[in-house]
């Protein structure tokens, strides 16, 4: 049955869920599921049976790879549910989410607390301005703390928190209910209906105390963003429940309090509470700011009375609907049968169908608008990324930034015959996956596919096989290694040939200086128009880049250069494009003979955990690898290594930390950014290079 939208946009929730990897955010994720009645039976992580996680592998994985758009309702809102990935091979899913989510709930157990990656994920949030709300898990485990990681929280993320609940426990710590400070009551779930349904008792005695305690802290804390409930907090008045809702929801929004709760997913309490403070305290589209161009000279409200734009945040092959194209509407409306235009590609595009996403699930719908999460079926032409938009009023919106692959491996078909299909199916996940790409190398005739990680491309590849029946032989992972300059060079070329009757003149003078790390390259221009025409500079800067894109020590890319054309010379007849183009390459090759070049490689952060006995090989493996150890911290019985460690020495990391510890350590590595190869190791990789 296809329907438009029943529920107004200020009844609208775009929210994704983001947490550590194992902290519960798949758990919690089924129950909003079960609880909204999107589904009718609850599935466990441990049964590799989740909505969510449909992917095959990802059930064997028991990790979410593919952020999938789900929607429910609670009471009168509608909550789109877009699904982030807690692995860090992936946190491009999760960049592409945040692109596309007005809220957040972050999820942290209350035993790990505030683990690092947590930290990165909370870090990510904030470059997109999300409002979070907090949901502190497993408090069934008896050495969780709730209050301790209210702290942790408040403490190394640096954000004023609203703890709205406090645990009831026995006095063996077993978890019994939730009390909620503000209306003073125990929330007691029934166990017999799956957490279904809950009562609100009196708070026990024994607690009466702790309870007004926190909850004047609660109230001090909101008050502070509002004069009528802090007049009410320091005169003692009665506290209007409604006003501290609006209250706390506008700090939520525009001033990053973070409203937290707690539960604990698996024994199924804690989620209904954790729903209605979705509803309650994070914005819906209506209340975010207007969305902007890439150029940032026009905006649109989210309005479905504006001309329509959207951005196309993900695209997937689907077994049996084929291509689908994930939208996030910002403003206006279209039908299904509608036409728009790819502003990104300039195409026109037919909408054939939309639909609404249950997980894997698909209902038709009519038409979507502003504010809306939803996919369409049928165009070929739409990749991640694009602004669709309406045909007279087109906008360019911003695209979704994706950090560049790290790691590369050549693939192999197995029979040569093969080789076109190979490549077919390698282009098709390349599309969907846009941190996952692959190119066909004519020096080498191989085909080559790049990722963010070797966990990443093995999971491209085992795809490969189940989705797309293709096997192919992969040969060993490579560092995309860079490279950049040390120091300020400056190098002059003077292009002067004589070809048939005319000649060819341009002449550069290019000053070459460090850019700090990640920085990519730059050009600009201080010469003389006398010296070098300005109709030439956009020649010089094409000569440049092209010689830029290969480096002198390895053949690598030559990265965080700034280039300065500073002077030169032209002719008046013999001058061309072409020429200054071609002097400028050479000028660049001139600086490359100078011993001024580093290599760059990509060097991870995050945490290894083992348990405390193994901690010595562990530490003395990472040291061989040329890991740095940042921080030791003891949790229970396992150790946390906080390590920095360059992506190279990462190769099999997963293989050699099982052996080393029985199969009990696990580690998370993230790229954090690319640092200078030891001058003894740098030879080795040039002459690995053949160089
Ligand atoms: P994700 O990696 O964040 O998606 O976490 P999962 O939902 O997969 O949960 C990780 C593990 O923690 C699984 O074994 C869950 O059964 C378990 N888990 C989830 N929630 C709770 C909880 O509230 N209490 C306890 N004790 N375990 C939980």
């Amino acid at each position: 049955m296809s329907r438009e939208r029943s529920v107004p946009i200020t009844h609208l929730r775009n929210i994704g869920i983001m947490a550590h990897i194992d902290a519960g955010k798949t758990t919690i994720t089924e129950r909003v599921l079960f609880y909204t009645g999107r589904t009718h039976r609850m599935g466990e992580v441990h049964d590799g049976d989740t909505e969510m996680d449909w992917m095959i592998q990802e059930r064997e994985r028991g990790i979410t790879i593919t952020s999938a758009a789900t929607t429910c309702q609670w009471h009168d809102c509608r909550i789109n549910l877009i699904d982030t990935p807690g692995h860090v091979d992936f946190t491009a899913e999760v960049e592409r989410s945040l692109r596309v989510l007005d809220g957040a709930v972050v999820v942290f157990s209350g035993v790990e607390m505030v683990e690092s990656q947590s930290e990165a994920v909370w870090r990510q949030a904030d470059r997109y301005h999300v409002p979070r709300v907090a949901f502190v898990n497993k408090l069934d485990r008896v050495e969780a703390s709730f209050t301790e990681t209210v702290k942790t929280i408040e403490g190394r993320l640096g954000v004023k928190a609203a703890a709205l609940q406090l645990p009831y426990r026995d006095e063996d710590r077993r978890l019994l209910g939730v009390v909620d400070l503000l209306s003073r009551k125990l929330l007691v779930w029934d166990a017999s209906v799956q957490g279904q349904t809950y009562e609100k008792r009196p708070v026990p005695e024994e607690m009466v105390a702790r309870v007004e305690d926190a909850r004047e802290a609660l109230i001090a804390r909101v008050a502070e963003y509002d004069d009528e409930l802090m007049e009410a907090y320091v005169t003692g008045a009665a506290i209007d429940e409604e006003r501290f809702h609006a209250t706390l929801r506008a700090a939520c929004i525009e001033h990053g309090v973070v409203p937290v709760l707690g539960g604990t997913a698996l024994h199924n309490q804690g989620v209904q509470p954790l729903l209605d403070a979705v509803t309650r305290y994070l914005p819906s589209p209506a209340d975010i700011p207007p969305i902007k161009s890439a150029d940032g000279c026009e905006e649109r409200r989210a309005d479905a009375s504006e001309p329509f734009a959207a951005l196309a945040f993900k695209v997937m092959t689907d077994r049996y609907a084929g291509r689908l194209v994930f939208l996030r509407v910002y403003s206006g409306a279209v039908k299904a049968g509608g036409h728009l235009l790819n502003a990104t590609t300039g195409k026109g595009l037919r909408v054939m169908k939309l639909f609404g996403m249950h997980a894997d699930e698909r209902s038709p719908l009519e038409g979507i608008a502003a504010g809306d999460i939803a996919a369409m079926v049928g165009s070929q032409s739409v990749s991640t990324g694009d602004t669709l938009c309406e045909k007279h009023a087109p906008i360019l919106l911003e695209r979704i930034r994706f950090p560049e692959p790290v790691v590369f491996v050549a693939v192999e078909p197995r029979t040569e015959a093969e080789l076109s299909e190979l490549t077919a199916a390698l282009e098709k996940l390349a599309q969907e996956d846009p941190t996952f790409r692959v190119r066909f190398d004519e020096d080498v005739n191989q085909l080559i596919v790049s990722g963010m990680g070797e966990l990443h491309l093995e999971v491209v590849m085992r795809r490969l096989r189940d989705e797309y029946g293709v096997s192919a032989r992969v040969g060993r992972p490579h560092v995309a290694y860079h490279e950049t300059i040390r120091t300020a060079v400056t190098a002059e070329e003077r292009f002067v040939s004589q070809v048939g009757g005319r000649g060819q003149y341009a002449h550069v003078i290019l000053r070459m200086e460090p850019l700090p790390r990640g920085e990519g390259n730059r050009f600009a221009c201080e010469a003389n128009e006398e010296d070098v025409p300005k109709a030439y500079h956009s020649a010089v800067e094409e000569g440049v880049s092209q010689a830029l894109t290969s480096g002198p020590l390895a053949g690598y890319p030559s990265v965080d250069i700034g280039t300065t054309l500073v002077g030169g010379s032209f002719h008046p007849v013999d001058s061309s494009e072409l020429a200054f183009t071609a002097a400028a390459a050479s000028a660049v090759h001139r600086a490359y003979e100078k011993d001024a070049f580093d290599l760059l490689e990509p060097v991870m952060q995050g945490d290894v955990i083992t348990p405390a006995e193994y901690l010595g090989e562990v530490m003395e493996d990472l040291a061989r690898r040329r890991g740095e150890i940042r921080e030791l911290q003891v949790r229970e019985t396992v150790q946390i290594v906080r390590v920095h460690v360059p992506l190279a020495e990462t190769f099999g990391y997963a293989t050699r930390l099982r052996s080393l510890t029985q199969g009990r350590g696990t580690y998370s590595l993230l790229v954090s950014g690319y640092e200078v190869v030891p001058s003894g190791l740098k030879e080795e990789i040039i002459r690995k290079q053949g160089y």
